[in-house]
């Protein structure tokens, strides 16, 4: 109200449809309690008469009541809105719930949802479909992540002449990668199994979930049984799957995504990998460095698109190294295949110029959406976009239904999914006490390409888009001591604080294991640490973490007080005599 003035409010309201009676009676009402509060106050006000008056328990109540009267007001409205949506299931809702909480899914966000209310002594019931563990474990971080450490070794290997050993260049046996990637998978497995999940006191079931009311789900067994469990909350976790561009000809080569690529068990000589994201930028720097001839298309003008622009060009530097053919600026017409021996081919076109490029596997990353179909939103029209709609606390528009993870978005990250599964798990367990925001304000991530980018925070691109004002700090990783030793002296870590003071605003850092150096960006934004701080902070001689000391010292030498120092000069010089 103390922007936008009532007189704008209703001369706006008088270009609507709504009737002026309807109008007339709505304000009315809408203000009547709002003038008894104020009038209620005015009237304490004007009858005090002395200083003690002022102290009186009916004037205290009256503005008591003024400061309470906002919150009881939003109670009122969230009750009515309430009451609307839940209309249509009057008759649904049981008299009492077999459980607290249903949570359908069981990657990152399932599992840490039910995992709290298991721990607060919920009774929880969690559903899964498939597998235990999710994409994250099953068809994303953890097979990538294994994939690229084969690819690491394998890159090493071939390059042993540089730290002075015999180069190894025989071919990559890659069944037996694959295999590896099984077993990293097996031996994670047990931290998401269900037998963890019961100890731990979760009532896990296999299953298909679809939602039949705001309060019970109807599952699907794999034997084709029904079973309907109902709850007092329920959280959505259902995750996201790869997005097929509608390119014409993709289903009849048989591209492969993130979903099926693990299983390949013959290394492809040709590799195309559509998408210059972070997934698609591991995959294509992987895959060339185990071997094959990779040529990976990016629609945009550059890869990581979402980085600053060096961070970029130093990603198709790095993969352009290790062979990668990148076509970035290049958009993806069509595919096929040749009569006769069956060739696959893609078209690509860039500058108005087409190009065709032939392979024998087609991986594509273009990106990740989320679930949002075959499990009852529909029916219970809960709104969707990209992602499940929910508000600020992760609730859907029934207050007793919340998404966590790559199904709520607006991030793919398992860290992030299993952040936001905290406040899901506690505000449906205990939101009628206190429900809480989800927190997006430092947000860390990272690509595992070599080197690897990590970032925290702001970036300049994103300081620009949000015209914010910062100040850039660099420090090259090529001057690192430690680097220099482990022969992985490139990259830079640049930081962005607020001009003239060391509070930081984000943080990138490229180079060898720049996701672990982030952390003590991550920790200091979290808790407000600033610049001169880490730089009082004693780091270990050598390592690579010295980096972020390095940038803080950096920051600290922009900032000498130049004046105070010639001083400080003239002080030595009388000393000296
Ligand atoms: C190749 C690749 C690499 C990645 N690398 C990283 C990385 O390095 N770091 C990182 O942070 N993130 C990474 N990610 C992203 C990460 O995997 C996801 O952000 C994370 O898995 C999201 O977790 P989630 O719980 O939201 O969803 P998911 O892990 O997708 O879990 C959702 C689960 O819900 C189940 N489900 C869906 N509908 C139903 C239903 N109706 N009934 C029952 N069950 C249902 C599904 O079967 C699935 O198991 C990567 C992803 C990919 C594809």
């Amino acid at each position: 109200m103390p922007l936008v003035p009532f007189f704008v409010i209703n001369l706006a309201l008088g270009l609507t449809t709504m009737r002026a009676a309807t109008f007339y009676w709505v304000s009315q009402l809408g203000m009547l309690a709002g003038t008894v509060v104020y009038v209620n106050a005015g009237t304490q006000l004007a009858r005090i008469e002395s200083l003690q008056g002022i102290l009186s328990p009916a004037l205290i109540g009256s503005f008591v009541l003024l400061g309470v009267f906002p919150l009881i007001a939003r109670r009122i409205v969230d009750a009515v809105n309430r009451r609307k949506v839940y209309a249509r299931w009057k008759a649904a809702r049981p008299r009492r719930f077999d459980r607290n909480l249903i949570v359908i899914g069981a990657g990152a966000a399932g599992l840490v949802t039910s995992y709290i209310a298991a721990a607060v002594k919920a009774r929880v019931t969690l559903v899964e479909a498939h597998r235990m563990g999710g994409d994250c474990l099953n068809f994303g971080c953890v097979p990538s992540k294994a994939l690229i450490r084969s690819a690491r070794l394998a890159h090493q290997m071939r390059h042993a002449g540089e730290y002075g050993l015999a180069p190894h260049d025989a071919p990559v046996d890659f069944g037996a990668v694959m295999a590896r990637i099984e077993r990293v998978i097996a031996a994670i497995e047990p931290h998401d199994s269900v037998a963890r999940y019961t100890a731990l006191g979760v009532d896990v079931v296999a299953g298909h979930a679809r939602l039949v009311s705001p309060w019970a789900v109807e599952v699907t067994r794999s034997d084709g049984t029904l079973q309907t469990l109902s709850a007092r909350s329920i959280v959505l976790a259902t995750g996201a799957r790869p997005v097929m561009p509608p390119l014409p000809g993709l289903a009849d080569v048989g591209a492969l995504t993130s979903d099926t690529l693990w299983g390949l068990r013959t290394l492809p000589r040709r590799l195309v990998v559509l998408g210059g994201g972070p997934i698609g930028c591991e995959l294509a720097q992987a895959f060339a460095r185990l071997g094959s001839q990779v040529t990976q298309v990016e629609m945009l003008p550059r890869l990581l698109s979402r980085e600053d622009a060096e961070v970029s060009d130093f990603a198709r530097r790095a993969l352009e190294r290790d062979g990668v053919e990148v076509l970035a600026g290049h958009q993806a017409l069509r595919c096929g295949r040749d009569e006769g021996e069956g060739t696959k081919f893609i078209v690509v076109e860039a500058a108005g110029g087409e190009r065709r490029i032939e392979f024998d596997a087609l991986i594509c990353a273009v990106g990740r959406v989320a679930r949002l179909e075959g499990y009852g939103l529909e029916e219970l029209g809960i709104p969707t976009g990209r992602t499940i709609a929910t508000n600020e606390y992760l609730e859907t528009i029934y207050p007793n239904i919340y998404a966590a993870g790559d199904a709520a978005g607006p991030y793919q990250f398992t860290h992030v999914a299993a952040h936001q599964a905290w406040y899901a798990a506690v505000n449906a367990l205990f939101g009628n006490l206190r429900r809480f925001k989800a927190d997006y304000a430092v947000i860390p991530q990272a690509t595992f390409i070599a080197p690897e980018v990590a970032r925290v925070g702001l970036n300049e691109r994103e300081a620009a888009d949000k015209g914010i004002a910062v100040e850039v700090t660099r420090y090259g990783i090529d001057d690192l001591d430690r680097a220099i030793a482990d022969g992985a002296a490139q990259g830079f870590v640049k930081v962005l604080t607020v001009p003239g003071k060391d509070r930081i605003l984000g943080a990138t850092i490229v180079g060898e294991h720049a996701a672990d150096l982030i952390a003590e960006f991550v920790l200091a934004m979290k808790q407000g640490i600033g610049l001169n701080r880490i730089l009082g902070t004693i780091h270990i001689y050598p390592t690579l973490a010295e980096a972020n000391k390095y940038a803080a010292g950096e920051w600290k030498r922009n900032h000498a007080p130049a004046k105070l120092l010639e001083w400080v000069a003239r002080y030595h010089a009388w000393r000296r005599g």
